[in-house]
């Protein structure tokens, strides 16, 4: 799960990681509220989306070129700005070119920039440890140093039967060439946020950029947490934080009847039971020439109404113009299944081919319903016919015009 800048700054805030003042706020007289509130000269005016590259996006449709980050003088200008923004739609190099919409705004007071620095936390698979990253080069993406100039990023890999220990906080503060009090601030600052990280269950922090001010503090000037989802149920102050207009509302509603459902760009959309056997029919959906269109893992127990729930939600998908249904029955009977595919499939007025392959238990009670069932489903009898008869049908119905 991910949150916004703001939020983000708050919980950091509770770790006491230096993080500037501001407020959130949801229309123009919040904003100017909050810019009174902070009290100035300075203020800065935060587009809040759960994307980055904010600062050098552009609003769809402004020809004025500003981005989604501003640094303004007046209150008049916070509210003026903020009028602009809320409501209007953002296109960053994440969003792509759709864009999102502004909803909310975070007003900072100003900062004095002396340099602009990168800190980063993740978990790295590969050394099975948290590593912490840092950079010089604050500011700019860090995908974009790490293909350049990838000795630019500073790593530390933190064994977790110690922790976190100053030494490690001082080795990145040096290598930042950091001098004096920075180091004393940066090792404090890296300490606080190791903490957060891994008392609040984090998979990846980033502050970019990190800021060394004229007087030498060190300060989060953004900040970014993602949340491992399986720990969630430890942190739910941090669940109350999800902000459900930045997520796609198809894995929303996919998390709420407990499937797993990642959307594609394909346009065979795969109803599966099982991580495992749902990566092998993506596969050789491929192999026949297809591309899915979703991954869609309905679980081991899954009842008529998930079927059904998995069977609109693929079908929501515009791109879909196909489906395949691959089910060992093992723990969930076929005939359930089956009964479930139907009653989805009269439910919402299916247009599309439907292939279904069942295997396991009850297996022949389960196509005979199928059979029985007076709609147009393709049977399969194993994965590659099935993966074949969903790629002919698909391209037999775009012959004939589509839906
Ligand atoms: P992002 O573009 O989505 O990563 O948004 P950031 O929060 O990183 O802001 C983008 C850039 O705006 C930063 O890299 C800074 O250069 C600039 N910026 C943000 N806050 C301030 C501020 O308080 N003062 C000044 N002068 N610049 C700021
Ligand atoms: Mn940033």
């Amino acid at each position: 799960m991910n949150i916004h800048e703001y939020q983000a700054k708050e919980l950091l805030r509770r770790y006491d990681v230096a993080v500037p003042n501001g407020c959130v706020a949801f229309t123009p007289e919040e904003a100017a509220q909050a810019a009174r509130k902070l009290g100035g000269p300075i203020w800065v005016v935060k587009s809040q989306i759960h994307a980055g590259g904010r600062g050098a996006g552009r609003f769809a449709g402004d020809p004025s070129g500003k981005g989604g980050v501003r640094v303004v003088k007046s209150i008049d200008e916070v509210q003026a700005n903020a009028s602009q923004m809320l409501g209007a739609t953002l296109v960053t190099k994440q969003t792509g070119p759709a864009g999102r919409e502004v909803r909310r705004l975070y007003i900072e007071e100003g900062c004095d920039i002396a340099r602009e620095l990168y800190l980063g936390m993740l978990i790295d698979r590969a050394t099975s440890r948290i590593t912490v990253m840092a950079s010089t080069e604050g500011g700019m993406e860090i995908e974009e140093v790490a293909a350049h100039t990838p000795e630019k990023i500073l790593k530390v890999a933190i064994d977790p039967a110690s922790g976190i220990q100053p030494f490690h906080a001082r080795r990145l503060a040096f290598g930042l060439g950091l001098s004096g009090k920075q180091v004393a601030a940066a090792t404090r600052f890296i300490l606080s946020a190791y903490r957060a990280f891994t008392e609040l269950d984090a998979s990846i922090v980033e502050i970019n950029p990190l800021v060394v001010t004229g007087s030498g503090d060190v300060i989060a000037l953004d900040a970014k947490f993602n949340f491992d989802d399986n720990a969630l149920f430890r942190h739910p102050d941090i669940e109350a934080m999800r902000d459900e207009s930045e997520e796609d509302p198809a894995e929303t509603e996919a998390a709420r009847h407990a499937l797993n459902y990642v959307r594609l760009d394909g346009n065979i959309g795969c109803m599966v039971n099982g991580a495992g056997l749902a990566m092998a029919t993506m596969d050789i959906i491929k192999l026949y020439g297809g591309e899915p269109a979703n991954f869609l893992d309905v679980g081991g127990g899954a009842t008529k109404e998930r079927v059904t729930a998995a069977f609109r939600l693929i079908l929501a998908d515009p791109k879909v113009e196909g489906i395949l249904v691959n089910i060992f029955g093992g723990i969930m009977r076929c005939d359930v299944i089956a009964e479930g595919v139907i009653a989805a499939a009269r439910d919402v007025d299916l247009t599309v081919p439907l292939v279904v392959r069942l295997e396991g238990t009850n297996v022949e009670l389960g196509k005979t319903i199928l059979r029985d069932s007076g709609l147009p489903i393709l049977s399969a009898n194993h994965l590659a016919d099935a993966a074949e008869k969903v790629v002919a049908a698909v391209r037999a119905h775009q012959k004939k015009g589509g839906k």
